[in-house]
């Protein structure tokens, strides 16, 4: 089972709960079995013959975690309790055993799986089809590409791999990271700047893992805009900068930081503290889809911890995010949105 990999998470998670403030979802839905503890002794029990995934409370438990991989990062240990459910997702697949909406959902993904190419150059960017749906924050992109004369070739299109295999479909996955590489390779691009940070999280960690090898280098927007040497003309003043589930937990990448910087944000702390998620399920790609209910009670519980809810910015890494934020009545930009204002 691929469960087996995470063994310290499962022999340690099931006896700490040191982590349970964290769970993004456990913190709405104010139960147990959303915490990596209980998450853990489920999956301790199926070796012991006490639970399986037969148990379809325990199954939905598994596909309702919002994978911010906050306790990852804040583990004492580091202890891989978000690989783990992964890597429990994936098994539950591999056993005939995943819900029908899930089944669902990653056939429809699996078809998304095409990309058009438009514009010439070896340098592209991946308009994926979640930005795509926020024309504030495609209209940031071009704006910023144009103000460092730089033309790349426009790559729309569905699923790169990501979403199914946060779903635990690891072979349609990964012969979805296959096709894209390639068209990558029959584009003939050498560097592709991505929006949005699961799609760089997808091709930076998850191709190496599949074996897949990538043409070309891939950088987040904000590190290319970084790399751009922009001259802001403006500050961006007060911000509340929300740290990305991907760009932090997941990558570690200090561009967003960097940017800010940049672009002369005066970043003030959000909410009570810097370690959990304001993402609204981030991690989990496409918890919207499976559970809308929930994005929505993690936004307002992102909304109840504002300063000013109707007037403070919040800066995003992810349109998901930022989605999720303005439907309850919070001003949301992301980060490119903040950085072309200032030119
Ligand atoms: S991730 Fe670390 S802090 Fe969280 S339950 Fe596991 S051992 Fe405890």
């Amino acid at each position: 089972m691929n469960i087996t990999a995470y063994d310290s998470a499962i022999h340690n998670c099931r006896f700490c709960f040191m982590c349970r403030h964290l769970s993004a979802i456990g913190n709405v839905r104010f139960t147990e079995v959303d915490t990596p503890r209980v998450r853990a002794a489920m999956l301790y029990g199926l070796g012991t013959g006490t639970n399986s995934f037969d148990d379809d409370d325990f199954v939905e438990a598994l596909y309702r975690q919002d994978l911010s991989a906050c306790c990852v990062r804040h583990c004492v240990n580091h202890f891989d309790e978000n690989g783990l459910a992964l890597a429990a997702r994936a098994d539950v697949v591999e056993a005939g055993k995943a819900p029908e909406a899930v089944k669902a959902l990653a056939a429809e993904l699996a078809k998304t799986s095409v990309w058009k190419a438009a514009g010439n150059g070896d340098v592209a960017w991946f308009q994926d089809a979640t930005t795509a749906t926020d024309k504030a924050a495609v209209a940031a992109a071009k704006k910023l590409f144009a103000a460092a004369k730089a033309s790349p070739k426009v790559i729309t299109g569905g699923c790169i791999g990501k979403a199914l295999k946060v779903l635990g479909f690891l072979p349609e996955a990964k012969a979805a990271a296959e096709k894209f590489a390639d068209f990558l390779k029959d584009e003939g691009v050498k560097t592709l700047v991505v929006s949005n940070p699961a799609a760089y999280d997808a091709l930076t960690k998850d191709y190496t893992d599949f074996g897949v090898k990538l043409p070309c280098k891939v950088l987040h927007i904000t590190q290319w805009i970084l790399g751009a040497k922009l001259k802001f003309a403006k500050a961006a003043g007060e911000v509340y900068p929300l740290a990305d589930d991907f760009l932090r937990n997941y990558d570690n990448i200090d561009a967003p930081e960097k940017l800010l910087k940049a672009i002369k944000a005066e970043a003030r702390p959000f909410g009570t503290n810097d370690e959990e998620t304001y993402c609204c399920g981030e991690g989990a790609i496409v918890l919207d889809k499976l559970h809308p209910e929930l994005v929505e009670a993690l936004a307002k519980y992102v909304a109840a911890r504002a300063d000013n809810a109707k007037k403070d910015t919040l800066a995003v890494g992810s349109v998901f995010t930022k989605r999720a934020l303005v439907k309850a009545g919070l001003k949301a930009v992301t980060f490119e949105e903040l950085a072309a204002a200032c030119l």
